[in-house]
């Protein structure tokens, strides 16, 4: 079985986010929505929030699961069993970052293979701080979030 790790923040997940899994699925018979958790960083949803979002929008869809993790992503992937760490990739900077997490996760765990997908045309300017600034402002969240996700229900 192809499983793939799709890890990430998720602060929140965006309709971004669902495109690149939504890609992925192509690729993987399974992924996993991985949130990260950085101490470091206090987010707008709590990490329970995070992924109780993402398991509402992916109800009764079997092929997709999702984990909290702490530490390294390649030693939570190699933990699940994934042989593939999926990335979605709006625009150069997106590139510039990926590339040297490619090639420091290649290095410590060789026998992971990082997958970097393009991000659809109509979501290369959606990103999770851009939808926390439009929730702190009360803005539209039309066409950055899944419809059938309110936000509120989360914060
Ligand atoms: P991180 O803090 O690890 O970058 P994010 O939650 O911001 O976590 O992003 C997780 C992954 O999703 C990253 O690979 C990121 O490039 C990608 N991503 C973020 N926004 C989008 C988007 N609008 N379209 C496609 N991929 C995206």
């Amino acid at each position: 079985m192809r499983k793939a790790l799709f890890p990430g923040s998720f602060d929140p997940f965006t309709l971004g986010h669902a495109a690149i899994v939504e890609d992925g699925l192509r690729l993987f018979d399974h992924i996993i929505v991985g949130i990260g958790v950085n101490s470091e960083k206090h987010g707008m949803l709590s990490i329970e929030n995070r992924r109780r979002l993402v398991e509402d929008l992916y109800a009764g869809e079997p092929r997709i699961s999702v984990d909290i993790y702490e530490g390294l992503t390649g030693e939570f992937c190699r933990r699940a069993g994934a042989g593939f760490l999926l990335r979605g990739m709006r625009n150069t900077v997106d590139y510039e970052y990926e590339r040297n997490m490619m090639l420091m996760n290649q290095k410590l765990f060789p026998e992971i293979t990082t997958v970097l997908l393009f991000t659809p045309p109509q979501y290369v300017a959606v990103s999770s701080s851009m939808i926390r600034e439009l929730v702190q402002y009360g803005g539209d969240l039309s066409g950055l979030m899944p419809h059938n996700i309110n936000i509120k229900d989360y914060l």
